[in-house]
């Protein structure tokens, strides 16, 4: 399993927004979907495409 993490546009900070799955296939279904989720650095609300995650792997 990899975690999507991605980037705050506020701060540049990493943020882990929780979601653990298998990436190859969320990238081949969900490719464009569009996360929103409130960010922990800064307490706005960010989008970001599935595609636009760093990987990073969970323990
Ligand atoms: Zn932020």
């Amino acid at each position: 399993m990899e975690r999507l993490v991605f980037t705050c546009p506020q701060t540049g900070r990493d943020i882990d927004v929780g979601i653990r799955t298998e990436l190859q296939t969320l990238l081949r279904i969900h490719a464009n979907k569009v996360i929103v989720d409130l960010c922990p650095c800064c307490a706005r609300r960010h989008e970001w495409l599935v595609r636009d995650a760093q990987l990073d792997r969970a323990a």
